[in-house]
């Protein structure tokens, strides 16, 4: 891992003879993908450029770009993007290694056998998904509506790039967005079932740097340090949840974002202080120790949860964030219609099970439908 400004100049020092760089259009136009692949040739490496990644990329996409790979032959897959083309780097170089495996395949139990071929860098260019430093990949099954969680230890990259100078021209909700997914990564991680003490420090550090520098990096984008210091965080919080696990918040982001087509970021942040409520019914220690390191002062520890999440809704109101899913302008008809299919999804989620408290289908359906209104959770 190589972090800081100017640490793209790192890649001039991979070994390697071919480098396949996967990204998207607007990365291409943002003029990134030049400069990489400059770097890329100091280090004599010959380049190809797949730059076709849909956002919330399918497994049609990914096959797009397997084909591409097989036909380039390359040792490196440089992921370079958002999430979106971190997630399908991975997916593709599995794919490209293992021919004979299908994308479901991609599990915790499955013996992957990868780097026979090639190895994976990762180049952030938001900072929220933490991508770059963690085993998970999600990708769309788009005939099921359904993000697929893959995940396997032999996932998390060889190298990652995490350079903050990629991240000063996104635009305010984009860096919103993006930064609520890390803070609900650093969260969830830090009080979910499989919370242990080397994800806490990760996770608690994210938060403590999320809540001060988010803000900042929203408002001023050439705000270089907030870019600088938001950058780390969502690495961190990356590799907190690698050692930790995402949990419920996930579980209905995951579902929310497939069926009603709404970037990762939002989904799960809207959905945050909604399962923190719900969650803090059993672990209130841990969310008031989360308020006191982010300097929250409060008498007992319901009060100092209260406050937290107080504090993450005003977060939001000042991101222009939604708080409810009617002020993302879904229909109440649209959103009771395709209910049964949001909770039976957020239950199947591998998510779910690692919450705090685990919710059934009965508290998963009054989730959603507080999160609809944008009432606090009581039960
Ligand atoms: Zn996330």
């Amino acid at each position: 891992m190589v972090f800081g400004e100017d640490a793209l100049e790192s890649l001039e020092g991979m070994k390697g003879r071919r480098a396949l760089v996967v990204t998207d259009k607007t990365i291409r136009g943002l003029g990134f993908v030049d400069t990489v692949i400059k770097h890329l040739k100091k280090a004599g490496m010959e380049t190809k450029v797949f730059d076709e990644v849909e956002p919330e990329p399918s497994i049609e996409n990914v096959m797009k770009g397997v084909e591409i790979a097989r036909e380039f032959s390359p040792d490196w897959f440089v992921g370079l993007g958002g999430g979106s083309c971190m997630d399908a780097a991975k997916a593709m170089w599995v794919l490209y290694e293992r021919p004979d495996l299908r994308i479901h395949d991609i599990t915790p139990m499955t013996e992957l056998g990868l780097r026979k071929k090639a190895r994976l860098a990762c180049i952030p260019t938001t900072s929220g998904t933490g991508s770059d430093a963690t085993w998970a990949a999600v990708i769309t099954d788009k005939q099921e509506s359904f993000k697929m969680e893959l995940s396997s230890r032999e996932l998390v990259a060889d190298l990652s790039v995490v350079d903050p100078k990629l991240t000063l021209k996104m635009p305010p909700q984009l860096t919103a967005a993006t930064g609520m997914d890390a803070l609900t990564h650093a969260i969830e991680a830090y009080v979910c079932q499989w919370r242990n003490d080397f994800s806490d420090a990760m996770a608690i550090k994210a938060i403590q740097l999320v809540f001060k520098y988010l803000p900042r990096a929203y408002e001023n984008g050439e705000d270089v340090e907030a870019r600088e210091r938001m950058h780390i965080a969502a690495t961190m919080a990356g590799m907190a949840f690698s050692n930790s696990q995402v949990a419920s918040t996930h579980a209905m982001g995951h579902a929310f974002g497939a069926v009603f087509h709404i970037p990762h970021g939002r989904a799960v942040g809207l959905f945050l202080p909604y399962v923190m409520e719900y969650s803090s019914k059993v672990v209130m220690n841990r969310f008031a120790e989360i308020a006191e390191a982010v300097g929250i002062k409060a008498k007992t520890g319901e009060e100092a949860t209260k406050r937290l999440i107080e504090c993450i809704k005003d977060m939001r109101k000042k991101l222009k964030e939604p708080l409810s899913v009617k002020e993302m302008g879904i229909s109440e008809e649209d959103y009771e219609a395709r209910l049964d299919e949001l909770v039976t999804k957020s239950c199947q989620s591998a998510c779910t099970f690692v919450n705090p408290r685990v919710p059934g289908e009965e508290d998963y359906r009054r989730l959603f439908l507080y999160a609809f209104e944008g009432k606090e959770v009581d039960f």
